[in-house]
């Protein structure tokens, strides 16, 4: 394996093949970002195999630099976007309450309340656009950006071209969508309940109220958490198709929590999708809703991508998607005089 151990004054170390430069380390200490930079020594150099490469890249670029990097990122913009969401939802909270006071609300008039519901939703519809989009452009440059510098893709930082950022819009609408509909579905189901209980007035308004408390509590962390992951890994998968980048692979986290376990080393064309081997639904890239995942599928997911570089005399199989042990050899190249 061209990743391999080796020792430089009396320091243990990392080094990529016989020749690599011996990156040390403390002894006792995480030897992390020396293996770091003996895999990126490796990538430089065009030497990677199909055992040493985008796994173990991988692993290292997203445990010790994009992981540490997108924590702290993650964390600081899924504040500011439950903060947000939070102020918006304050509104429709209050909206509902008066539509329930008014009785535009009556439960005796399924239909009508159902409208008057999603009429209070709809009064702050341009409010969750807007913070929908302003996240999801914000989210997706940093993961574009950070797929830049992960990956020396060598592009610009910061530039959004008009395609990139018009998938991250829609797919800031379509997001936005999913969660006003299910927050709809919340308080619609939550009334028929309480009616359904003979609850009073005050009963009601304060079954309504726990569900708002909830949604700007747990459900919007999760959201947050969510549509954060999803809009970086999608400005992570823009990046590699603005950087001609040909293959991705799918990476899990390695810990106790995986969701995805199946779907790790998994490798497609860059525009090609991920597919998952026995549920079968299918992603552009790890948290995408846009080719009909299953939420279940990819709310929580935490999983990454990487380029993918195919090792010197191999070549992909025919098949839309695969792992590194599919991969087969190239056929010689011709020779040219
Ligand atoms: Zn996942």
């Amino acid at each position: 394996m061209p990743l391999q151990r080796c020792t430089s004054n009396t320091r243990p170390g990392w080094r990529w093949g016989a020749t690599g430069k011996c990156y040390t380390y403390t002894a006792g200490s995480s030897d992390a970002e020396a293996k770091r930079r003996a895999v990126l020594q490796g990538v430089a150099m065009g030497e990677s195999s199909a055992t040493t490469n985008a796994v173990i890249a991988a692993e290292y670029f997203i445990q010790e630099a994009s992981r540490r990097y997108a924590k702290k990122a993650e964390a600081a913009m899924q504040k500011e976007f439950v903060r947000h969401l939070t102020k918006v939802l304050n509104a429709v909270d209050a909206d509902v309450a008066k539509a329930l006071r008014s009785g535009a609300i009556d439960m005796n008039d399924i239909r009508r309340s159902d409208q008057a519901v999603r009429n209070a939703f709809g009064l702050s519809k341009a409010e969750f656009n807007r913070a929908y989009r302003n996240f999801t452009l914000k989210a997706g440059s940093m993961g574009r950006d950070a797929a830049i510098r992960d990956f020396k893709l060598g592009l610009d930082f910061g530039d959004l071209n008009p395609h990139t950022q018009g998938l991250l819009e829609k797919h800031a609408i379509k997001a936005c969508e999913r969660t006003m509909e299910r927050m709809t579905g919340n308080v619609m189901s939550t009334l028929k309940t309480s009616y359904d209980n003979g609850d009073s007035y005050y009963m009601m308004r304060s079954a309504i109220s726990q569900d708002f408390t909830n949604m700007k509590g747990y459900e919007l962390d999760r959201i947050a958490r969510t549509e954060t992951h999803s809009a970086t890994q999608q400005g992570n998968n823009l990046a590699c198709g603005e950087a001609g980048v040909e293959y991705t692979q799918w990476i899990t986290t390695g810990d106790t929590r995986v969701r995805h376990p199946e779907m790790h080393g998994q490798i497609v064309r860059q525009e090609g999708l991920f597919t998952h081997p026995i549920e079968g639904w299918t992603m552009l890239y790890p948290g995408d809703d846009s080719s009909g995942a299953d939420p279940d599928a990819f709310i929580n997911c935490r999983c990454f991508q990487v380029p993918f570089w195919m090792p010197a005399g191999m070549t992909a199989p025919n098949m839309p998607y695969f792992y590194e042990e599919d991969l087969v050899e190239a056929p010689p190249p011709t020779s040219q005089h």
